[in-house]
């Protein structure tokens, strides 16, 4: 019986480690089964430009069964791990859950939305993590712009033109800055709505934004940003969010249709259910080789483990460039236990980091050096290009840059799509029109 490496994920940490394991087992060495809710991987740091429209949004994502062919894929969600008998359980889509024996268990379930205990933020707010989040904001800002475009009432005209995030990261920046830029692009089509009228909010708590590049460069976003009209309020809080009041640390009141949260994650829920050693924060905690702590059989990597940082100190920061070399040594780890050997440490520095801030404006460092403008933009364009699994997918990306260059954003607003039943349920009498 061939031993069997159960991958709970399929992220990063998921679609790495498998890609791996596929190219360096021999044939019939081990079975490796992928558990995620959904058959495709999210390639998360092009969401932004989902968000915009730049992006279709199934060309910013991996068809699981396309790239792993000699794996199993399981449709569902792990639910709980029973280290006695090795066995783990998956609630699938349908259907009663299903028990997975494993020989080795991988852990790569990512993060989600961490929230603050701010009234009103869990029914007015967003979250930016997802695809169907970003999918969402594209169309739920342009549908802000026709209410805006059609109403008469000034205080709906008012609100629906506010757009407030919350979060000044890398992903609260990215969203905020391509978000904008998309509204500001498509504005000519609304010949009742004015540039000025739009309000664009971003709050954080401390007093500088991007703390994961070097000031010099944060103060060049943040100069971009103000200059393009964003109000950047830094060293601020959200207080409240109450039926869609929003309220600031500064003093400030007002309402807003939208409200994108985006002040950090935290492992997914369900790793705190699990009985396995986690960390403060929630987190999963593993050795320099990957190696759950207490387990001789659970390896976990990428954003739901406090995976040490054998380069800089501390822990490794949860990025998608640390989840694929994590994931890569996890696969050669995987391989060197089943065949008998010794795994070998994570190790890993960081070549940089590239912020969007919408077309031709970007800001980034790579090996020591930093970038604007459009260099940083294609810069990271082409890094991404170059990373994305399969050319089929390569070939989508590039299209849609390539088609967006001389056409610029486009203005459909496709927010429909969430209730598709709408008219038949109103065709069968169930509703109004
Ligand atoms: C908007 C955005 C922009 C970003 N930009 C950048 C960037 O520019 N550069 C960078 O380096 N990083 C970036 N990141 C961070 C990067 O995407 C993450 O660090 C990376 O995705 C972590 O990989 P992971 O495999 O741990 O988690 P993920 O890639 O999130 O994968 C986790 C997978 O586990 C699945 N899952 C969840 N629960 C279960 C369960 N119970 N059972 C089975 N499967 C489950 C999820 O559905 C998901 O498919 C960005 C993140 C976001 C949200």
């Amino acid at each position: 019986m061939p031993r069997r490496i159960v991958i709970a994920g399929g992220g990063y940490v998921g679609l790495y480690t498998a890609l791996r394991l596929q190219k360096r087992l021999a044939r019939g060495e081990a079975e490796v089964v992928v558990v995620n809710p959904e058959n495709f991987m999210v390639y998360r740091p092009l969401l932004p430009e989902v968000a915009s429209g730049t992006l279709e949004p199934r060309h910013a994502v991996v068809p699981l069964r396309a790239v792993l062919r000699r794996t199993r894929f399981v449709a569902g969600s792990l639910t709980s791990v029973d280290t006695e008998r090795k066995v783990v359980s998956v609630e699938p889509t349908a259907g009663p859950p299903i028990d997975l024996e494993y020989d080795e268990l991988v852990l790569g379930m990512g993060a989600m939305a961490k929230l603050a205990p701010v009234e009103g933020l869990a029914e007015s707010g967003i979250g930016f993590n997802s695809l169907a989040e970003a999918a969402h904001l594209r169309d739920h800002v342009l549908r802000q712009l026709e209410i805006a475009s059609a109403t008469n009432d000034p205080e709906l005209r008012r609100c629906a033109l506010t757009f407030v995030f919350v979060g000044g990261g890398y992903t609260g920046v990215e969203a905020i800055a391509e978000l904008q830029d998309m509204a500001h692009d498509v504005l000519a089509g609304y010949p009742r709505l004015e540039a000025s009228e739009m309000r664009w909010v971003l709050v954080e708590a401390l007093d500088r934004i991007l703390t994961t590049v070097s000031e010099d460069l944060a103060e060049r976003a943040a100069t971009e940003l103000t200059a393009r009209g964003i109000d950047l309020r830094l060293g601020t809080q959200l207080e409240s969010a109450e039926g869609g009041l929003l309220k600031l640390s500064d003093g400030s009141k007002f309402r807003a249709s939208t409200l994108v949260w985006v002040a950090g994650t935290r492992p997914q829920t369900v790793v705190g259910k699990l009985g396995l050693a986690t960390d403060e924060r929630g987190r999963l905690v593993v050795d320099e080789t990957l190696r759950l702590e207490g387990q001789d059989h659970i390896w976990a990597a990428g954003d739901c483990a406090a995976v040490p940082d054998l380069e800089s100190g501390g822990v490794c920061p949860p990025t998608a460039q640390h989840a694929v070399r994590q994931a890569t040594q996890l696969g050669d780890n995987l391989v060197a236990t089943l065949r008998g050997e010794r795994p070998q440490p994570f190790r890993y520095r960081s070549r940089g980091e590239f912020v969007t801030l919408g077309k031709n404006k970007a800001v980034g460092e790579a090996f020591g050096r930093k970038f604007d403008g459009v260099l940083a933009w294609t810069a990271r364009r082409a890094y991404y290009a170059s990373q994305i699994p399969t050319i089929n997918r390569k070939i989508r990306v590039l299209g849609d840059w390539l088609v967006g260059m001389p056409f610029g954003h486009d203005v459909v607003d496709f927010g429909s799509r969430e209730e598709p039943r709408g008219a038949f349920e109103e065709a069968a009498g169930k509703r109004g029109p």
